[in-house]
């Protein structure tokens, strides 16, 4: 059996029963140990480092509890720092009308699943969503886009055989509001790598259909890229959320941290499977959990 973060801090703090206050000596351990747990959920090194010198602060100085254990004592001031920052900003969508959303990320994350995910889940809230096929480089990723919005039962804009993505976007977003559809979601093309061309022409495609909101959709097993990831698009297209892919996997999602930590855009869903109603908004309580183990 693995030792969980509990018991590893409990143990690493036995010494301190009856110490009267907590001290950067006397925890030094502990936050070896959190330090530890944090880099094998996949945080990055220097977030890691970061969070805790913050929970230092916050610990240095209090009075060892009588009540519980000083390893159950931090366990629950790291607890709540790491909920606290993993849920700062609102999980809400504008409420403007039509909503126009760009999604972005790159290839395999989970962009055109979450497309339809999204769109399911606003349609159940009464709107009538119109997707814009704006990934031009794979084919098979419109007919992908086709297939699950027929599934949905929404309409899906497509255009084969150009490559001029804004005009396409444009395009769809003029059909769409044509049909009198009030949420449009563009799918936009993702890469392997970011690379200069892709991020151009999302920059293009935003300054041409204006969306309300650009989210970023990332697997949540990403690890340590996730820092650059999620600053590079956020340069790009100055991102209003993150949506979490995979959550049911085994990936302990450290990369949640690291991109609100250097972004500091909110984390507003999360992606708990293959199927279109597997999804959810995302629970910064459980994400603590998972990152902590
Ligand atoms: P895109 O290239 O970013 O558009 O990614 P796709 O939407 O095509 O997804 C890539 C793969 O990940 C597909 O096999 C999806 O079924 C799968 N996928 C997407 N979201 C989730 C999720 O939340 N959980 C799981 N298990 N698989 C997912």
């Amino acid at each position: 059996m693995f030792e969980s973060l509990t018991d590893k801090l409990t143990n690493a703090m036995r010494h301190l029963r009856g110490t009267a206050k907590l001290s950067e000596e006397n925890m030094a351990e502990a936050l070896k140990e959190v330090r530890a747990a944090l880099l094998s959920a996949d945080v990055h090194f220097k977030v890691a480092r970061s969070f805790i010198e913050r929970v230092k602060e916050k610990c240095v100085g209090q009075d060892v509890l009588k009540t519980v254990t000083p390893g159950q004592q931090i366990i629950k001031i790291i607890n709540d720092e790491l909920t606290a920052l993993l849920g700062e900003g609102s999980t809400e969508l504008s409420k403007k009308k039509p909503l126009k959303i760009m999604m972005v990320g790159l290839q395999g994350g989970g962009k055109t699943t979450t497309t339809a995910k999204l769109a399911k889940a606003l349609k159940k809230d009464g709107y009538k969503p119109h997707l814009v096929a704006c990934d031009v480089y794979r084919p098979a990723a419109i007919d992908q886009l086709e297939t699950v919005a027929r599934q949905i039962e929404v309409p899906c804009f497509a255009k084969r055989g150009t490559p001029d993505v804004p005009a396409i976007g444009e395009e769809g977003l003029s059909v769409a509001r044509a049909s009198g559809d009030d949420l449009i979601i563009f799918d936009t093309a993702g890469r392997l790598q970011i690379d200069e061309q892709l991020i151009e022409e999302i920059k293009e495609l935003k300054r041409r259909v204006n969306p309300d909101e650009v989210l970023l959709v990332v697997d949540g097993a990403i690890g340590q890229e996730a820092v650059n990831v999620a600053k590079t698009f956020n340069e790009a297209v100055q991102l209003t959320g993150i949506v979490m892919t995979k959550l049911d996997g085994d990936a302990r999602g450290g990369a949640a941290l690291s991109m609100k930590e250097i972004t500091n855009v909110p984390i507003k869903f999360a992606g708990t499977g293959e199927k279109l109603d597997e999804f959810d908004v995302f629970h910064p309580d459980r994400m603590a959990s998972r990152i902590l183990g």
